[in-house]
């Protein structure tokens, strides 16, 4: 068996809440090397109603948002309902935490 097929074994979709804590205060920090100095730059906050699917860039608007989970606690990215039964529908789906 090979490891993609291990890992397609574990994977489920896990539907939150959009309010759920992690779409609040998301962040990102840059990194870069200027010289022999390395410079994080904080990238401005996402709005928390800005949701994106991973899957096809679409804003995902529904209330709950679909997480594409690798394994227990391992968050691949988010997938819109589209996307889900586009290329997840043999996956089980878990609703809230
Ligand atoms: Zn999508």
């Amino acid at each position: 068996m090979s490891y993609e097929e291990e890992e397609e074994d574990n994977a489920f979709i896990q539907m939150v809440s959009r309010n759920h804590q992690m779409f609040k205060n998301r962040n990102m920090t840059f990194y870069s090397k200027q010289g022999k100095n390395i410079v994080a730059t904080i990238l401005p906050t996402i709005p928390d109603n800005i949701i994106v699917c991973d899957g096809c860039n679409d804003l995902i608007k529904d209330e709950e948002v679909g997480l594409l989970m690798l394994e227990e606690n391992h968050v691949w990215g988010t997938q819109c309902k589209k996307c889900i039964s586009k290329y997840y529908s043999e996956l089980s789906v878990v609703n809230h935490i």
